[in-house]
């Protein structure tokens, strides 16, 4: 069974040519990393692309060894499919034909508060996926820059967190939904931002890091986390949209000014030292490629898949998910964390952050907008990725009950652990776990292997509570497993040496359990 659920793993073929003949050719190989979603510009694969690049054509076992000591992590994970997405070109497809259909939706508008960003190609789309493991693919407009406006505010908030800390940043900005549009005039009954996620909180989030330090030092250093985040790829700034943000700034300086009259601040801020940054931090560009990397590493716990570099605390990037879970998608959060459940942030340049915890962290972008200012086709794409992905929050509560696919788990683990957890408890006779996992989907009637479904065990063993139970839930009764033996076989065998297992047959017999030679006679 396990060698038919290896056939999915890039590197089946590789072994096969090794047993085959002996050696592997370099395609082969290179093909086995690239479809595992390992790229060449992989930071921890440059030396090993390079030197595959350099092997012959056909690869000994000498050179492959040889090969392997270059990265033996990163090849013993492609190989025995050890990465956080088994069977990556199928999770691929799937996202692909995601891609496909939302490319088809044309609604929404431009956002139209700044002429850059009304200049934009509307039809722009682009989307890409970076796994905890770095597996990345990147479908349509990749590598195309766009600014990150608000996409901008949960890397803003990590660094105030590790600047300042949870209980001293908390002490200036909330925790709350504000229920409201992103840039409306509102603070809590504290006279603070309700939250990180929107602009009142992100200017208040800038105020708080390093404070006291140049301008110039403070962006500097801003560039270097998202840099340092996006496992070293280029990230840019859009000089015209930071000019532009500036100039069209009333509603962000009423916010700010806002603020100091309530006394949110703490002492010593200069108002349009911290605009500034807030407009700098909106016009910071990136590519959906760059961003989905970004993503991954919140998605990692704050390490950077590509580079292993801790950039964030992992509480610090817990409290970020939490917030982009209740806050991300200005007043549709509510509706999004309901129907989708990915923690996510939308910036008015049509991109959307979304971070899968443990999982991948991904990046939509396309820029015609809806009322609320997300992107069009960035939500629906949510939506559909989490109609065919187990990828909302609690989904981890409903096990087995639906088809959706779990891209984390080889299907036939998942599949089996349940099974196999069932017929365990069922052979225990703990007929509470049973009643669990009956609640998660699983399917009593399901056998093992060797066709030994969850009735066959308890009769054996002479669980009589167990039996009663499986009866209740209407289990077939005559199922037979590969040695042609129905549970009444079982509990019959059992029976000539141990008395209790007679309540057991009695109960089975009672119910229409027949033994192996009516069952066939039954069905001939
Ligand atoms: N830069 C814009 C503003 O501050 C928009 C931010 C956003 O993406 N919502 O109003």
């Amino acid at each position: 069974m396990s060698s038919s659920s290896d056939d999915h793993l890039p590197s089946t073929s590789l072994f096969r040519a090794f047993a085959k003949k002996g050696t592997v050719e370099r395609a082969v190989l290179l093909d086995c990393f690239l479809a595992s979603g390992i790229l060449e510009d992989d930071p921890r694969g440059g030396a090993l692309f390079k030197a595959i690049r350099k092997a012959g054509e056909e690869i000994d076992a000498e050179s492959f060894q040889m090969l392997q000591n270059v990265s033996p992590a990163l090849f013993e994970q492609v190989l025995t499919g050890q990465l956080a997405i088994p069977r990556f070109s199928e999770f691929r497809q799937e996202v692909e034909l995601i891609f496909e259909r939302v490319s088809h939706n044309h609604d929404g508008q431009l956002a139209n508060y700044i002429p850059q960003l009304e200049r934009v190609d509307p039809d722009k789309l682009a989307a890409s996926v970076c796994s905890v493991d770095g597996q990345r693919f990147s479908l349509g407009d990749s590598e195309d820059f766009f600014c990150v406006q608000s996409c901008s505010k949960p890397i803003t908030y990590c660094l105030a967190l590790e600047d300042q800390g949870e209980e001293v940043l908390h002490q200036y900005v909330g925790t709350e939904p504000s229920g409201k549009t992103f840039n409306e005039l509102t603070l809590n009954a504290k006279g603070l931002p309700h939250n990180p996620m929107i602009n009142a909180g992100a200017i208040m989030c800038g105020a708080l890091i390093k404070r006291g330090a140049d301008a110039s030092d403070r962006f500097d250093y801003v560039m270097s986390k998202w840099k340092e985040c996006a496992g070293n790829m280029k990230i840019g700034f859009d000089n015209a949209v930071y000019l532009s943000e500036r100039q069209t700034a009333d509603r962000n300086f009423a916010l700010a000014y806002f603020m100091r009259e309530k006394k949110a601040y703490p002492p010593d801020v200069n108002l349009l030292d911290i605009l500034e940054f807030y407009f700098q931090c909106c016009s910071i560009e990136t590519t959906t490629k760059a961003m989905a990397v970004i993503a991954a590493t919140l998605a990692n716990g704050g390490n950077c898949p590509l580079t292993g570099a801790q950039v964030f605390r992992p509480d610090h990037v817990k409290n970020c998910l939490s917030l982009m879970s209740s806050c991300g998608m200005y007043d549709f959060s509510g509706e999004f964390a309901f129907r989708i459940g990915i923690p996510a942030k939308s910036g008015v340049s049509g991109a959307i952050m979304l971070v899968v915890p443990n999982v991948a962290g991904l990046a939509v972008w396309s820029p015609r907008l809806d009322e609320l200012g997300n992107s069009v086709r960035g939500v629906d794409f949510c939506r559909q990725l989490a109609s065919r992905f187990k990828f909302h929050t609690f989904d981890s509560t409903t096990g087995l009950t639906d088809d959706r696919l779990d891209p984390r788990r080889n299907l036939y683990e998942s599949r089996l652990s349940g099974i196999n957890a069932f017929c365990w408890a069922a052979a225990e006779g703990d007929v509470a776990e049973m009643r669990r996992l009956v609640a998660r989907g699983i399917n009593p009637d399901v056998g093992d292997y060797d066709g030994r479904t969850a009735l066959h065990l308890a009769a054996c063993e002479g669980r009589v509570a167990a039996v009663r139970y499986l009866i209740e839930l209407g289990v077939n009764l005559n199922s037979v497993d590969r040695w042609g033996n129905t549970p009444l076989d079982d509990a019959s065998r059992e029976a000539q040496s141990k008395d209790s297992h007679k309540p057991i047959i009695a109960m089975l017999s009672e119910h229409g359990a027949k033994q192996k030679n009516t069952v066939r006679s039954a069905s001939n």
